[in-house]
């Protein structure tokens, strides 16, 4: 299965992938994490992603295709992949369809999550990440057991930076100009499937298995 999730920040993205990503036996490829590990690694590529990051912009193309096209490379991705937060913009789906027409595979779908932007401002808000894993957790609607803790693996939560009130409208919009367009595009190529990102966490990933059948 090769598959690319899409959906503007706060969709819930994140948590489906992992399901996903086990689900299927496949590698679960975020772009983000990639950064976010770089950064903490205090690599060049972190150092180079993370002003970019920070304010809620792309990180560029030149930099992240590359990064991506080196992942999709290794072994564990041979057989299949689930991509999260690539492509972000019609250049980098272009520049994937490159990718696996010179290793003469292709997508088997691009799966949607649909949700309202007053949604998104909530849950966003609210949402705190794991500095070990990179779980995800809420302050109200996913609460961890201990403040401040991650339920997966007792690591710190904290805020991300891009997550500040602040930078969640430049991400929005930076999601409408840049990446929505990839939806017609994947539409097109008849691989696009929709699924709503409101309700429980298990019902959402049951409807992800139910359009991906
Ligand atoms: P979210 O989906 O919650 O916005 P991500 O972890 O996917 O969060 O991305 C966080 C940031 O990482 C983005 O705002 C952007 O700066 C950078 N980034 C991630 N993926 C890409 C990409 N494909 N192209 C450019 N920048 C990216
Ligand atoms: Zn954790």
């Amino acid at each position: 299965m090769r598959l690319i999730l899409v959906g503007p920040p706060g969709a819930g993205k994140g948590t489906q992938a992992v399901f996903l990503a086990a689900h299927y036996s496949i590698p679960h490829i975020s772009t983000g994490d990639i950064f976010r590990a770089n950064i903490k690694g205090e690599t060049e590529l972190g150092k180079l992603a993370k002003s970019y990051m920070d304010a809620g912009n792309l990180v560029p193309d030149s930099v992240t295709n590359e990064m991506l096209k080196d992942r999709i490379g290794h072994a564990d991705a041979a057989d299949g992949f689930l991509l999260d937060g690539y492509p972000r913009n019609v250049g980098q789906a272009e520049f994937l369809d490159e990718v696996l027409e010179e290793k003469a595979i292709s997508l088997d779908a691009v799966l949607e999550l649909q949700i309202s932007n007053e949604e998104i401002i909530k849950r966003l808000s609210g949402r705190r990440t794991c500095r070990d894993c990179g779980a995800p957790s809420h302050v109200i609607f996913e609460k961890p057991a201990v403040d401040g803790v991650c339920d997966k693996c007792g690591g710190e939560l904290y805020q991300r930076e891009d997550d500040k009130e602040e930078v969640v409208a430049n991400r929005l919009n930076v999601y409408a100009e840049q990446t929505e367009p990839i939806i017609s595009y994947y539409q097109k190529e008849g691989l696009l499937k929709v699924i709503s990102a409101y309700g429980d966490v298990s019902e959402i990933s049951a409807s992800a298995i139910a359009a991906l059948k």
